[in-house]
């Protein structure tokens, strides 16, 4: 018995060693992913009277002393679309610039000021692709940066729809190199897929099977 206690007690601190070595992991993994960068870090002075600002202590807000600006540090919100044809082929675009220039990425883009989602959804696919399209479904929200991994960028709120093509011809625009529909069996490798693209393609055939 007294043997067993002594085996207990000595178990214990290696095995809280062990975890917290597990969390350094995970903090190490998270971090590669989402470097730490504040929004507001770089910030100096007031966009609108030009006084030094003031920040608070965790990188959330900054203040002008003078004229009582604020803003608060937030994720960039995008809206996207998982387009699906009447052959239920989806369509990628290629990324015609950097991050992740050459990748296949899904058409969407930044969320204009108090533009709702959907139509977001509907004019980035006009200016990337000359579809009309009708947004319906939320597939999910990622939170990623705009930057290719272990890079700094700024945060990012993505929000993915399913959608159905009303019309169009379907050319490359803008910031897309090339258009393809692909078939749900013949997805590029993750390797060649943008940002959390492999993810969202994922969700999407899981809940459409
Ligand atoms: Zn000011």
């Amino acid at each position: 018995m007294a043997g067993a206690a002594h085996r207990v007690s000595l178990l214990q601190p290696l095995w809280r060693l062990f975890l917290l070595a597990l969390g350094w992991f995970g903090l190490l993994v998270h971090a590669s992913i989402l470097p730490d960068v504040g929004e507001l870090e770089a910030w100096r002075h007031c966009p609108r009277c030009g006084a030094q600002l003031e920040h608070d202590e965790d990188g959330a807000k900054v203040e002008c002393p003078e004229c009582e600006f604020q803003h608060h540090a937030h994720s960039h919100a995008t809206a996207c679309a998982v387009v699906v044809d009447d052959r239920g082929r989806v369509l990628l675009t290629r990324r015609a610039g950097p991050p992740y220039e050459g990748y296949w990425d899904l058409p969407g883009g930044f969320i204009g000021e108090a533009e709702h989602p959907h139509d977001a959804v509907r004019r980035e696919l006009d200016e990337e692709t000359g579809l009309a399209v009708e947004p319906r479904d939320l597939i999910g929200v990622w939170i990623d940066r705009y930057a290719e991994q272990g890079e700094d960028g700024p945060a990012t709120m993505n929000l993915y729809f399913t959608a159905t093509a009303t019309g169009g011809e379907g050319e490359p625009n803008d910031d897309v190199a090339e258009l393809r529909w692909v078939g749900r069996d013949e997805f590029p490798q993750g390797d060649e897929l943008a940002f959390h693209i492999a993810e969202v393609l994922e969700a999407w055939r899981h809940q459409h099977p």
